[in-house]
């Protein structure tokens, strides 16, 4: 059996771990970035009747065109440009790949970034190439991006806007400088622009190598896997061709469409969660041993003594946050928790000063 995985699987698949997802049951959960809220019974109630016209017999909507003019209406994506949806962004992420993927091509991201960008160039046989943050404020450092661009000449860039797990946007100016100096496609993630105070979407148009992603999981619909991607016609046509058919399914068309219709609450708790993040903010800065950075996301990177031993004491309380220390050398000593209800970051506030008088 072991000769077999030997002969058989990728080199660069066997020395992976697969994502890990930590059990979280009766936990307080603040390490996903997930929207704390779930809806009221009453929305409940005219969502499951929405359901029960769903037709499990038949395959789902292939072009899930209403879903699309949902999204269209309330992101206000301009007439010209086309979306194109997927089982999460993940999903749009490895369909970027796969349309460009071929042996020795680069894809670059900032690190610390999202690991997704990592990963799924190493499914895609591609070589990833990570340009380091500045290490204080996590700004791009322009001359080593254009360094690293004149020398990979990147297929695919990825730039999250905000960055995960860093909380901030970058300078938009720089990022142009980036988008101008790269002949391959740049792609801005905009997976947290539910929380930030600008979006890149003008850039789709006015540059022909950018396309924008977004995605419902972060606004408070984590479970209904919904990515989307926003470009021109002529660069979705071909990566709608690696897509594989009825990828979005009957249940979360019906339900996106039914929760893009109540988008004002869904807006409405992104606007609390926004608040709590700006009180949790002071909070944590208030204790003497937290260096805490500000966010543009609904999740606070902060730095610690003893990242590893704070983040066990936390969990043994039944408090699950992310800890980050050992994954990127600018990340060391760092954990990330995700803006929960208030009384959930008031129990986590309190856990977090147990824990650092404890260890
Ligand atoms: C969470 C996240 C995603 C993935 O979102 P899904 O749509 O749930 O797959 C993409 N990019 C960034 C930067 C994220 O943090």
């Amino acid at each position: 059996m072991t000769n077999l995985i030997t002969e058989w699987v990728r080199p660069e698949i066997r020395q992976l771990n697969a994502y890990h997802v930590p059990p979280a049951h009766k936990m307080i959960k603040l390490d996903a970035m997930e929207n704390p809220y779930r809806w009221d019974a009453d929305l409940i109630e005219q969502w499951l009747n929405v359901l029960r016209e769903a037709q499990l017999n038949r395959y789902p909507d292939p072009t899930a065109n209403s879903v699309k003019g949902g999204l269209r209406r309330v992101m206000q994506i301009p007439d010209e440009l086309d979306i194109l949806l997927g089982n999460g962004s993940d999903e749009i992420i490895q369909l970027l790949a796969l349309t460009v993927a071929e042996q020795n091509r680069v894809v670059l991201a900032p690190e610390p970034s999202f690991v997704m960008y990592r990963m799924i160039a190493t499914f895609t046989n591609m070589l990833y190439v990570g340009v380091p943050l500045h290490s204080t404020d996590f700004s791009i450092d322009l001359e080593t991006w254009l360094a690293a661009i004149a020398k990979h000449q990147p297929a695919l860039t990825f730039i999250a806007y905000p960055n995960n797990p860093t909380g901030n946007t970058f300078s938009q100016h720089e990022i142009e400088k980036i988008i101008q100096a790269t002949k391959g496609l740049v792609i801005i993630d905009e997976a947290y622009e539910p929380f930030s105070e600008h979006s890149l979407l003008s850039l789709v148009s006015r540059y022909p190598n950018v396309l924008l992603m977004r995605t419902l999981s972060k606004l408070g619909l984590a479970g209904l896997r919904l990515g989307m991607l926003v470009g021109s016609p002529t660069w979705l046509n071909e990566i709608d061709k690696v897509r594989l058919p009825y990828n979005i399914n009957a249940l979360t068309q019906l339900s996106t469409e039914f929760a893009l219709q109540h988008y004002q609450v869904l807006k409405k708790q992104t606007e609390q969660i926004k608040l709590d993040r700006t009180q949790l903010l002071a909070d944590l800065r208030a204790i003497k041993a937290v260096h805490a950075w500000d966010s543009q996301a609904n999740f606070i990177l902060f730095r610690v003594p003893n990242a590893k031993m704070v983040f066990e004491h936390l969990k043994q309380q039944g408090i699950l946050i992310k800890c980050l220390d050992g994954g990127h050398p600018l990340l060391a000593n760092c954990l990330r928790v995700t803006v929960g209800t208030a009384d959930e970051n008031q129990a986590f506030l309190t856990g977090l000063k147990l824990a650092l008088a404890n260890v």
